[in-house]
């Protein structure tokens, strides 16, 4: 019989908890050849761990394949940073990342150019990196087999975290001229959620819920349930316009601008919305990606494509945004960016905080140090310091996590329960509270051989038959 143990992957994660994702999977195969793949290459955005984004803890070239799960910045970011150290093989991504990537990737370069010469700091990469790793990306469907070589079979899932986001199924197989050996299925399930508001997700099919596998799992809202989430938004909008407020709100470029727009269309169409208020998007980004909703190039439900809101325009120019800002009519404005420390947001929230008449509404997570954080936790006519100035809070600052772009614990572990035979369980992506929280009911709930939390301390030895051992490691 084969020795299994001479056949095998390591796991690694080399973020700690959700931004700067990147996961190296180490293959080792019986013959002593050695294979690296990397889950996605993110920027780390949280201030503390800044100091990450400068160097990557591998050889770059070292790298044989790249798997990029969906277009954020915290897990693409660091793409051309990979390419500018040295990585030539192919970055492999389903149809729809392919469009949305380039936006994102020259977006991102405009920002770190301009905060490196803020900060008199050498920049990270050129936007000659930026070039190279778009031409090495290679777009996949979804559901149908690729063989990135004699060995290892990837296959794509459809995910509504976002359009284009993949579920990663990675088969390994070996076999030499005396031995067949076990063939290792791992499943990776990126950013996830069971839903999108502009597409229906495709559900895993039968035949990948009966393979013996490990699951590597995100754990975002593992500590949250989603009969905890209160649906205050549309509530806070009508009772605003009823009193005639001027409205902005933070969105994030892809797909929360799109929601709100869907979400604004539905209140103007069921009445609760008056159509006379117009409605204004300032982003270029946002515009960017909303006019590829609306264009074709990726997949969006029929029933969905419509969803731009009545009276609604896009600010192109700074005369328009001037006007929005100086007139008190009622409005409302959506704006980037979604936490509000970048893009036109910076202008808007000092400009609207000082009106008594104003309603600030966020739409997603406020990390630490973000001006969103600052502003939602200050008191109403405390001092605030916004883009440099000290204003006082006059206007109403509220948030919701209802738009959510991540599936809820009891969300995850439905997405689990198919599965017949789990061997290992590998929680990710989360803050190590809510990966703590959630490991815990995976065990209560979930039979699976072994359950994990994969964090930078320690990587996890992997074969068919699930956990060999775990290793310490330092970075
Ligand atoms: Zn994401
Ligand atoms: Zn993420």
């Amino acid at each position: 019989m084969a020795n299994q143990n001479r056949f095998y992957v390591d796991v690694s994660s080399l973020h700690k908890e959700v931004t700067g994702s990147c996961i190296l999977n180490t293959i080792k195969f019986p013959n002593g050849s050695t294979k690296k793949i990397l889950i996605d290459c993110g920027l780390f955005q949280e201030r503390e761990y800044s100091e990450l984004n400068k160097s990557l803890p591998f050889i770059a070239e070292n790298i044989d394949y790249v798997i990029v799960t969906h277009n954020h910045v915290d897990h693409t970011g660091r793409l051309p940073l990979l390419v500018k150290q040295g990585f030539q093989g192919k970055i492999h991504m389903s149809y729809d990342t392919s469009v949305l990537i380039k936006n994102a990737l020259v977006d991102s370069y405009k920002v770190l150019h301009k905060k490196a010469e803020l900060a008199n700091e050498p920049l990270l990469y050129s936007d000659d990196d930026v070039d190279k790793t778009l031409s090495l990306v290679c777009p996949h469907p979804y559901e149908e087999s690729i063989w990135l070589d004699d060995n290892i079979k990837l296959t794509f899932f459809m995910n509504g975290h976002l359009p284009g986001a993949l579920i990663v199924l990675m088969q390994i197989h070996y076999q030499d001229s005396l031995h067949k050996y076990e063939k290792i299925n791992l499943l990776y399930t990126g950013d996830y959620n069971n839903k999108n508001m502009f597409f229906d997700v495709s559900p895993i099919p039968k035949w990948v819920h009966q393979l013996p596998i490990s699951i590597i799992q995100e754990s975002t809202y593992g500590a949250m349930n989603s009969d905890e989430i209160d649906y205050v938004f549309e509530k806070n909008i009508i009772d605003a316009t009823n009193l005639g407020k001027e409205i902005v709100i933070p969105v994030f470029s892809l797909g929360r601008s799109q929601e709100i727009m869907l979400m604004l269309k539905q209140m103007q169409n069921s009445g609760k919305l008056s159509k006379d208020i117009p409605i204004y998007f300032d982003g270029k980004l946002g515009i960017r990606y909303t006019k590829i909703y609306l264009s074709n190039q990726i997949f969006i439900d029929e029933k969905s494509i419509d969803f731009l809101p009545k009276n609604f325009s896009y600010v192109t120019s700074k005369t328009q945004r001037d006007s929005i800002l100086n007139n008190n009519q009622s409005k409302i404005v959506l704006t980037t960016s979604g936490m509000g420390s970048y893009g036109p947001a910076q202008v808007y929230l000092p400009a609207f905080l000082k009106k008594q008449n104003a309603l600030i509404h966020f739409t997603g997570y406020l990390a630490e140090d973000t001006l969103g954080r600052k502003l939602i936790e200050s008191e109403i006519n405390s001092v605030v310091e916004a883009s440099g100035l000290k204003l006082k809070k006059q206007a109403e600052v509220k948030t919701t996590c209802e738009f959510s772009a991540h599936a809820k614990s009891d969300e995850l572990i439905e997405f689990l329960k198919p599965f017949e035979d789990i061997k290992m369980i590998l929680i990710n992506h989360g803050t190590s509270e809510s990966k703590d929280i959630y490991s815990q009911k995976v065990v209560n709930e979930i039979d699976a051989k072994s359950v994990g939390v994969l964090g930078r301390d320690y990587l996890f030895r992997l074969n068919a038959f699930g956990l060999v051992k775990s290793i310490s490691t330092k970075f």
